[in-house]
């Protein structure tokens, strides 16, 4: 069994790890490139949602690797992820490839569920509950290192005096995490992590501003299809915050309620009074994480969504009622196979430089008792 997967920023490490210590060879895809993209976007249908097309490039280039066997989420709708799994499917037995795909659906509540389709790949390796146990533990303590360091990251990249030195340390630490075999040795690497990213000179009196990132969570986490806007920002001197880490995704969507964090439920309250419903993916989250955003005094919000994702229309709608409310600037960006650097770098300088023009304006009357 030769197993791969579709990328979504980092998510490739723990799901390496997870795989390879239940006995499976893994068969990443290459990261995601335009190649990529032209190959989902000349094999799936012309209003699939982006995130699908840039899958069906990674499993093509997959394939094209030796991979014979895929493993995708699954969704519950209202939206079209719903149908992702098997749409994918189809489109790759009409291209010829004979792979095997097996669709894990969010247990929305039943965590055994999951764990007994997770089991249809173990079995296969005579790998017991124990084993998958530890499997699971070590890939979720490399998700949380990997969390981390991208927190991390977005601190020390509006502040850094040598411009690109984050970037450095960050891309050799994902190397790093990616290659560790032992959770001994994942505990001696945050020594280093830490050592690595104290090496960093830094403006420590800077405060930078500080803006959101919430969205649909393939846009919000995928580099690739945001253009890098975690890093464009922070050469911009803005320190981000997203609404999603890969841990947070775990943790909403595949812990049983019991175990769920309060955070979790309480925090979709905030969205009632304009989204009181569930409305598929992350729709109602992105409201609620921008009056978050705002209450902790962030001074504005991206919203990020793939052109006719349905749940982030929604949202859409609602944005105005809440900037207008609570007085926070929330830039929307649709992206879509044509989305361009350039343009895509001037939409964000303008923001930035609106929103420091704004905070200049507020000093100014506070100095002067307006
Ligand atoms: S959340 Fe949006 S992009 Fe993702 S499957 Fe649903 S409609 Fe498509």
């Amino acid at each position: 069994m030769k197993i791969t997967f579709p990328h979504m920023g980092n998510i490739y490490v723990p799901l390496k790890t997870l795989f390879e210590s239940l006995g499976c060879e893994v068969i990443l895809p290459p990261p995601c490139t335009k190649k990529t993209l032209e190959l989902g976007v000349a094999n799936s249908p012309e209003f699939a949602c982006l995130p699908l097309k840039i899958n069906i490039g990674n499993f093509i280039e997959a394939i094209e690797r030796g991979a014979d066997t895929i493993v995708m989420a699954g969704g519950v709708g209202p939206c079209r992820f719903g149908y992702y799994g098997e749409v994918q499917k189809e489109i790759l037995r009409d291209l010829g490839y004979d792979v095997e795909m097996i669709i894990l659906e969010p247990p929305r509540g039943n965590f055994l569920d999951l764990i007994n389709k997770i089991k249809l790949i173990t079995t296969q390796n005579n790998k017991t509950i124990k084993d998958l146990v530890r499997a699971l533990r070590f890939a979720w303590k490399k998700a949380l290192l990997l969390d981390n360091i991208e927190k991390q990251s977005s601190k020390l990249r509006p502040r850094e005096i040598e411009k690109g030195q984050t970037d450095k340390v960050y891309n050799s630490l994902v190397k790093r995490i990616l290659d560790v075999k032992d959770e001994t040795e994942l505990e001696t690497l945050k020594e280093e992590i830490s050592k690595a990213f104290s090496k960093i000179r830094v403006l420590k009196n800077k405060t930078p501003v500080k803006v959101g990132i919430v969205g649909e969570i393939y846009t919000v986490l995928e580099p690739f299809v945001n253009l890098n806007i975690e890093k464009q920002l922070g050469e911009l001197g803005v320190e981000v915050h997203r609404n999603i880490y890969i841990t947070d995704w775990v943790r909403e969507n595949l812990l049983p309620s019991f175990l769920k964090p309060k955070d979790c439920k309480n925090i979709l309250k905030l969205a009632e009074p304009y989204i009181n419903c569930f409305v598929g993916g992350h729709g109602q989250e992105s409201i609620a994480q921008i009056v978050n955003f705002s209450k902790k005094g962030f001074d504005g919000v991206i919203h990020l969504l793939p052109f006719t994702c349905m749940p982030e229309i929604v949202a859409k709608s609602a944005i105005p009622r809440v900037s207008q409310k609570f007085k926070i600037p929330v830039m929307t960006i649709v992206l879509d196979e044509h989305s361009a650097e350039a343009g895509f770098r001037t939409r964000l300088e303008a923001f930035i430089d609106m929103i420091c023009h704004s905070k200049e304006v507020k000093n100014i009357a506070v100095l002067s008792g307006n």
